[in-house]
């Protein structure tokens, strides 16, 4: 709505047990029941009702004269079908328990409901909530399935846990060494998974995957120890990065190097509307036929085997071989493999382009210039080659950001450029290709090490062998050598690079852009 700032009506009833039963703010009102009665002042309005991702948006102009009141249905519909998928927002917080944004938890309730979030994860500062009671309070426990978890808030980054034994002490977040601060999360009493957030934002002087901390390229820490988290934020809708694409490639090296971590979207939303719950969020193979008694337990094996969406406004499922699908190892496959990517999303959002990354690496960029459906943006099949070696591949999709109010993505907050394109995404998970047939997957460091050990680090040696492999291995292969103390810039690497095909001399360089001058 526009201009002015609705209150609800006195004509009604307007608590449940001295609850308010509608969240409003400036121009939004979020209902649990579907049906909100408001007071404008007279004049002309824009109204939309929505409900998040899942469904479709009604518009409707109205000139309100003085003294009147009038019913207006708005009645829509489910658009994106999401079988055997659970909507999650793994990072969540409330005013009531956190003390910063504006969402009260009674307001919490509404909103997650009102954004069609059927797995909420309470991550609170330091704090256990537990959203069972006022869910059924402000009568929208049908609607999701709540669970403890929380930000450990330290010094050296934020953690979201879950689920955590309701009554359980939290962890302490003094902890800034990180393989004691893991093992004190893992201590927790219920956790199965650990997430790190936001991984490129900066609090307290300190950010997760600062040049110091973390090699980009390789995915490796550079802090010595290994990491040892099972999921990372790619998209919080909160706390996005000015380059979308930048954590999606830090997690991609985490991949290269031979971490098994999953990319999860959340929102991170600590109000009502400035930002909107549930924005960025994580789509989980288990079964949602019944929100309010989601399986916990099956929802957090699924996000530690990878079996997870991520999305910002489009929804991007893969097979391979229509066998195959996020998440699966797929083993067995002939000269060609059959790549097929679907992009989903509301008639609202829009998608222009898809890619596709192996060994995080893209090898496909489609632009899509007419949507098929105005659901199924679009299918695609690309067949191709399986490579001798094996590789993780990954979908992106993108389009411009939506333009009615209703959906507005938020400006990075911590930004690194002045230039702002806000999109719409949606990624998948890997599907592990086992392109060299033992049954396994092997990540690209694995197979340098493998060469490295057999050939030595001769320069000459190690770029010719390279050549049957591809950039990523190649720029792990670079990292080895540097570690035993031949620099990748020296005149005999140059040298023997001039004669090397072009995505190992890509793999040296990217990895030689990341070494000091
Ligand atoms: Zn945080
Ligand atoms: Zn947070």
């Amino acid at each position: 709505m526009e201009d002015s700032q609705p209150s609800t009506s006195d004509h009604q009833p307007s608590t449940i047990n001295h609850q308010p039963v509608l969240a409003l703010r400036p121009g939004v009102v979020y209902t649990g029941s579907g049906t909100a009665r408001i007071g404008l002042p007279a004049g002309d309005y824009t109204i939309y009702a929505s409900r998040g991702f899942e469904y479709s948006v009604r518009t409707q102009q109205l000139t309100l004269p003085p003294g009147r009141s009038y019913p207006l249905p708005m009645r829509i519909r489910r658009e994106v079908p999401t079988p055997g998928m659970v909507a999650c927002d793994t990072h969540v917080h409330t005013f009531t328990y956190s003390h910063h944004g504006d969402a009260t938890i009674e307001e919490r309730m509404l909103t997650l409901a009102g954004e069609g979030i059927e797995l909420p994860i309470a991550t609170d500062h330091d704090i256990l909530t537990d959203y069972s009671e006022p869910a059924r309070r402000m009568r929208v426990q049908d609607y999701f399935t709540p669970v403890i978890g929380d930000e450990v808030t330290t010094e050296a980054g934020h953690f979201n846990i879950f689920p955590v034994q309701p009554g359980s002490r939290v962890p302490d977040h003094r902890i800034t060494d990180w393989p004691k601060l893991m093992e004190e999360l893992r201590a927790t009493p219920g956790v199965r998974v650990v997430v790190l957030n936001h991984p490129r934002n900066i609090h307290n002087n300190f950010q997760p995957f600062a040049e110091k901390n973390f090699n980009p390229v390789t995915g490796e820490n550079r802090r010595g120890f290994e990491f040892s988290f099972d999921a990372i934020e790619v998209a919080n809708s909160s706390a996005l990065q000015s380059d979308l694409m930048l954590t999606f490639h830090d997690w991609l090296a985490l991949l290269n190097y031979g971490y098994r971590v999953t990319a999860v979207g959340s929102s991170d939303c600590h109000d009502v509307s400035r930002y909107i719950v549930g924005q960025g969020r994580s789509y989980v193979l288990c079964d949602d036929s019944h929100p309010g008694k989601i399986n916990i337990e099956e929802a957090c094996q699924s996000f530690l085997k990878g079996r997870v969406l991520v999305s910002l406004g489009l929804l991007v499922q893969m097979s391979v071989d229509d066998k195959f699908g996020v998440g699966d190892l797929a083993t067995g496959l002939g000269e060609l493999t059959r790549v097929t990517v679907t992009v989903l999303g509301p008639s609202w959002a829009r998608a222009d382009r898809v890619e596709l990354y192996a060994n995080g690496v893209r090898i496909r960029d489609q632009h899509i210039d007419v949507a098929a459906g105005p659901v199924e943006k679009t299918r695609i099949t690309w067949m191709i080659p399986r490579p001798a070696y094996d590789t993780h591949l990954v979908a992106i999709a993108s389009g411009p950001a939506v333009a009615g109010p209703y959906w507005p993505i938020a400006k990075p907050y911590q930004p690194s450029s002045r230039v702002w394109e806000p999109r719409v995404l949606g990624a998948t998970n890997p599907i592990w290709v086992d392109g060299d047939g033992d049954g396994r997957f092997t990540p690209p460091r694995a197979y340098a090490k493998e060469i490295v050990k057999r050939v030595g680090v001769d320069p000459k040696k190690l770029v010719a062998e390279l050549a049957k492999y591809d950039e990523s291995v190649a720029a792990q292969a670079a990292s080895l050598c540097q570690a035993t103390g031949r620099d990748v810039r020296s005149a005999e690497v140059e040298e023997a690079l001039k004669t090397a095909l072009q995505h190992v001399k890509r793999g040296f360089a990217a990895y030689a852009n990341t070494q000091q001058k």
